[in-house]
């Protein structure tokens, strides 16, 4: 056991999987949660918390390690309530999208005495609440952790272990490096995600169902990227604005290059361009990040009729 007692605030995907996963590897003694609504604390208790409270105070009180695992606009207003009832000695982390606004955040609330070490599990799906967490979410991710200068060494090797007691494999990044990084491999192909199928969704009202029927791998992989939650995604680009602007500008510009490509009739140009991507996604599948499996290890549905 790495902790004694740990409270989750937010039951969402992350905390869930997390519960899931601290479980598994006896990791934790005692698993405490809170969430806003009634419906997703009884879900948690039935499903993975030990006990659940009616407020975040209630639920950090004696706890080692605190989570918070809400959308990043609503980190600052739980560190505001709980900052008063924090046990000495205690961790804090976070598992926000964004470093730096939560920083800005949170930190002004946490007492002395408190360790804050802020993080980001590059895991997740499309799903969201209490019942779409699973043990094995964080096996063989990153788990990016932003300690702050002067971080306390034994408190950042306890919380490496109970990530890495998850699956999970832990990097330490600088905040503002951390923003925009995760702009180029997150935020970003979110956004572009979200136009592809806005653009879809208009001329859908064109070619009536055409864009649904036949929807192929590239567009298919975009609708489920663009299904993921809309308060999460609104807070990211929110909060983590001047790197999505900056790597947005210079989406951008490649796009032109791109689309000139096209009109002159570039071949060379295009086909160079495309080997260069090829061996990006190659060194991603080496990495372990992906399976080389055709269409995503997808498993072709089954002929209909017959
Ligand atoms: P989620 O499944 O939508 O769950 C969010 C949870 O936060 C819910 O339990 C919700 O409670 C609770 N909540 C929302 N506002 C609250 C408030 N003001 N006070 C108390 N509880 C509140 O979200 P998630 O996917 O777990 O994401 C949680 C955090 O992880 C976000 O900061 C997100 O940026 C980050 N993250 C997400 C992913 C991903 O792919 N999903 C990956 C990495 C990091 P109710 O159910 O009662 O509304």
């Amino acid at each position: 056991m790495i902790y004694q007692r740990v409270a989750l605030i937010g039951l969402g995907l992350i905390a869930s999987s997390m519960a899931h996963a601290m479980r598994a590897g006896g990791l934790a003694g005692e698993i405490v949660g809170y969430a806003q609504s009634p419906e997703t604390r009884a879900v948690a208790k039935e499903l993975f918390c030990d006990r659940v409270t009616a407020s975040a105070a209630e639920a950090v009180q004696g706890a080692d390690l605190v989570v918070l695992a809400v959308p990043v606009g609503a980190m600052g207003a739980i560190a505001a309530e709980i900052g008063p009832h924090l046990k000495p000695g205690a961790t804090v982390t976070d598992v926000g999208s964004v470093k730096q606004a939560v920083v800005d955040a949170v930190a002004p609330h946490l007492p002395e005495g408190v360790h804050f070490i802020p993080g980001h599990p590059m895991a997740g799906t499309e799903y969201s609440g209490p019942r779409s967490g699973f043990a094995t979410l964080y096996q063989n991710r990153w788990w990016l952790l932003t300690p702050p200068e002067g971080c306390d060494p034994k408190a950042l090797a306890r919380l490496r272990s109970l990530i890495e007691g998850m699956g999970a494999k832990v990097d330490l990044l600088e905040v503002g490096h951390h923003d925009l990084v995760v702009a180029v491999v997150s935020h970003v192909p979110h956004a572009i995600a979200y136009t592809m199928v806005g653009v879809a969704d208009h001329m859908r009202r064109v070619s009536q169902s055409e864009v649904i029927k036949y929807s192929a791998a590239g567009f298919r992989d975009f609708t489920r990227i663009a299904a993921s939650d809309p308060t999460m995604w609104r807070d990211v680009f929110l909060t983590n604005k001047d790197a999505v602007l900056d790597i947005l500008g210079r989406f951008a510009e490649e796009l032109f290059v791109l689309q000139r490509a096209i009109r002159m009739g570039d071949g060379e140009h295009l086909h160079a361009y495309f080997t260069r991507t090829r061996e990006i996604r190659r060194g991603i599948i080496e990495a372990g990040q992906d399976t080389a499996a055709p269409d995503f290890g997808r498993v072709a549905p089954a002929p209909k009729g017959g």
